[in-house]
């Protein structure tokens, strides 16, 4: 189970760190990605673009290659059960906790006049959207993390405190370690709404790609031949290995071994590799968003197939909770 906030154009941080490993799960496990719209509310009130934003999400995860009907591809508050378990999650989740986060504190600083409620309690709503399904697997990136360790917190003290329900849910990459792709000026990581000169969007036209990629931040060269990468170097050659052949990465890293590397040809070479990776996603992404029905109708199906396992699940919640009366 995972979701993304539609917040804005989806980005290579977004591939990486998530849909690449939804696309590989659907052919393993019984999987429920959703388009995270209750989340986006704690950090953009205004509601008037969320439509558009919720159907490019949608089109943006299926151009990727999730096939909606392998999975549960759906929208949050088509979930009205995630905001029970929600409520419920409440009752075990610490004011203090909660206020120590990561991600609540950067926001907050973001946000110094909204720092709302749904804010703080972000990770039990995430929780919520996890547990609801009872999933095990979460893939996301490593922004994520600690908000994953919240989720088996709160799946721990309802167990404790009420009986078995909920299994502990575990951050989940097919790689060794969870990824964080930063952004291509080395501040940051790539995001729907900072950055966005520093960021790839699966949506950026072919010049676009190839200018911020010329941009990218670089430096004079390695000096001594195995010299370690400086993270925005490290970076280059990660999208690279994204993008390019085998043979392309294995020659520039022979070359930065070697310390006869050119980064202008590597940006070169990389922006072309990422042109033809980007440029059929973004036109599948912009095909399927133009087909109104055919995404009202994906909502629906996957709406479906969510309630059917959140019921089942606030059928078993209730039941341990002794709210059950009659
Ligand atoms: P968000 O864009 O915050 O809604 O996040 C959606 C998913 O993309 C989550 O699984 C994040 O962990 C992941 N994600 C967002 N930005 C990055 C990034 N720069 N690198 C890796 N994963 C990311």
């Amino acid at each position: 189970m995972s979701g993304i906030r539609p917040t804005g154009y989806l980005h290579l941080g977004n591939y990486f760190g998530a849909m690449r490993n939804y696309v590989r799960m659907q052919d393993e496990y019984p999987c429920f990605f959703m388009v995270a719209d209750l989340h986006s509310l704690t950090t953009h009130p205004d509601t008037r673009a969320l439509s558009e934003s919720v159907r490019r999400v949608l089109a943006e995860n299926i151009a990727c290659g999730l096939d909606p009907e392998k999975v549960a591809l759906y929208c949050q508050s088509h979930v009205p059960e995630t905001t029970e378990l929600y409520l419920y999650f409440n009752m075990l989740a610490y004011k203090g906790e909660l206020e120590k986060t990561t991600t609540f504190k950067d926001k907050a600083r973001l946000q110094p006049d909204n720092i709302n409620v749904g804010l703080l309690t972000y990770p039990v709503l995430q929780a919520a959207d996890i547990l609801l399904h009872r999933a095990h697997l979460v893939p996301v990136g490593k922004d994520q993390e600690q908000h994953l360790e919240m989720s088996r917190n709160f799946a721990q003290r309802f167990n404790h405190r009420y009986g078995e329900v909920f299994p502990e849910p575990q951050a989940f990459n097919y790689g060794q370690e969870l990824v964080k792709v930063p952004s291509l000026d080395g501040a940051g990581k790539m995001s729907k709404s900072e950055n966005q000169n520093a960021t790839l969007y699966l949506a950026d036209d072919d010049e676009t790609i190839r200018k911020k990629l010329m941009k990218a931040k670089t430096d004079a060269g390695p000096t001594e031949p195995n010299q370690p990468k400086p993270d925005y170097i490290d970076n280059l050659f990660s999208l690279m290995r994204l993008v390019s052949s085998s043979e392309v990465v294995a020659e520039f890293e022979e070359a930065y071994t070697g310390c006869t590397i050119r980064y202008g040809d590597m940006k070169k070479q990389l922006a072309e590799d990422m042109v033809r990776f980007i440029s059929p996603i973004r036109e599948r992404a912009a095909a399927i968003h133009q087909d109104d029905a055919y995404l009202k109708k994906v909502m629906q199906i996957g709406a479906e197939k969510a309630r059917e396992s959140a019921s089942k699940t606030m059928v078993q919640v209730r039941a341990a909770m002794g709210l059950n009366y009659y």
